[in-house]
């Protein structure tokens, strides 16, 4: 078609940013039709009113995005099925834990030859191995999945600060094109790597390195720790991607997906934020409880992230290549103190 309609699949803080980013390019590029669905995972607010309801009174989520207008061409829809019917192009963005049940909902819902892109950090682990959402996307829904990941906090692109992202596809060079228009903005530079797994696990697994670098902050431990932290993480994260996935490109990691992403997140991330808490409190609040706390229904996804990295290395074998992240998980489930995050190193593993 020449009148691509685009349906967002989630409507958290970076699902809202999305939206609006991609309602302002649809406006402009004829081949886009204008009007960009959002479905929302509906829930009823303080005041008795629906979410839905309001995001379309005000053109504002007023929970998980206050402040920012969403563009009017931007409609909110709480109908799952209803949302995605006549869509072309399915940008999926919520919390990784949710994506698996609402696959579940869409297989037989969609168009035969929709495409899909996932803009979520996280993995799922399943008896048969370790599963990134855009193969879960893909498998369950018989569809094309791109992904796109970089140094994006949502509030600062809400206000259109420059920033950058990676698009990650496989094969099809004009469908990466696509998304890259629909998403590429003076404020926001997006390129395509033909990597999808490299681009998808980067923007996954730094968020276990933030839950790292949030240990650092919370021990007051400076920034000459945290910038280890960083450094060893990212080592980590190439390794782990290159042992599940041979084919990722050591280029990916200087893309905007990979080192940008640590640098942001370890600096003005949600995991981080929480992770320096969790090691204020001295372990003794669970992440859980921090994140209901500080993040107003916001979801944390490198807790879990690091769980389900520690069943692929426990199931492995790989645990001692992987002193950060099986650290980080046992420190989060209460095995090890938060103080634990820097005393691994002398078990350092020898790739390089
Ligand atoms: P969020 O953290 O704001 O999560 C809240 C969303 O989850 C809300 O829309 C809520 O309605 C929804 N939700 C709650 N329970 C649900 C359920 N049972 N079923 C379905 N949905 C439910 O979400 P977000 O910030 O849009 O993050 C989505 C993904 O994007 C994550 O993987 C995240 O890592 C990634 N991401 C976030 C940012 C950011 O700065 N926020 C930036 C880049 C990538
Ligand atoms: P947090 O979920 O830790 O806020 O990270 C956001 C992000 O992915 C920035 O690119």
């Amino acid at each position: 078609p020449n009148n691509y309609k685009v349906t967002v699949v989630g409507s958290g803080n970076w699902g809202s940013v999305a939206a609006k980013l991609i309602a302002s390019n649809t406006l402009k590029l004829y081949f886009f039709h204008d009007e960009v669905r959002m479905w929302v995972f509906e829930e009823t607010l303080a005041n008795g009113a629906k979410l839905s309801e309001v995001i379309n009174q005000t053109n504002e989520n007023v929970k998980y995005l206050p402040g920012v207008k969403l563009g009017k061409n931007v409609v909110a829809d709480p109908d799952l099925e209803h949302a995605v019917r006549d869509a072309n192009m399915l940008v999926f963005v919520t919390p990784h834990q949710f994506m698996e049940g609402i696959c579940k909902r869409l297989i037989g819902k969609i168009k035969n030859d929709a495409e899909a892109i996932s803009l979520i950090k996280g993995m799922e682990v399943k008896m048969e191995g370790p599963c990134v959402i855009s193969t879960l996307i893909s498998e369950q829904l018989g569809i094309n999945c791109c992904v796109l990941m970089g140094a994006n906090i949502a509030n600062e692109i809400a206000v259109e600060k420059f920033s950058e992202a990676t698009v990650g596809y496989r094969g099809n060079k004009e469908i990466a094109d696509r998304w890259v228009q629909l998403f590429n903005h003076p404020y926001f530079m997006v390129s395509a790597v033909q990597d999808v797994e490299g681009v998808e696990l980067c923007g996954t697994l730094k968020n276990v390195v933030a839950i790292a670098a949030g240990f650092v902050d919370g021990l007051e431990m400076g920034n000459n720790t945290k910038a280890a932290i960083m450094r060893i993480g990212l080592r980590e994260m190439r390794a782990f991607s290159k042992l599940l996935f041979s084919s990722v490109e050591d280029s990916t990691f200087f893309e905007s997906c990979g080192v940008a992403d640590i640098i942001t997140t370890c600096l003005g991330g949600r995991n981080r934020k929480c992770a320096e808490a969790f090691a204020r409190h001295g372990g003794k609040r669970t992440f859980d409880e921090l994140e209901a706390e500080m993040l107003q229904g916001q979801k944390l996804q490198g807790v879990s992230t690091a769980k389900e990295v520690y069943e692929v290395l426990r199931h492995r074998g790989w645990l001692e290549l992987f002193p950060l992240f099986s650290t980080v998980h046992e420190i989060c489930s209460g095995h090890l103190p938060p103080s634990a995050i820097v005393e691994y190193s002398e078990h350092t593993p020898k790739f390089s």
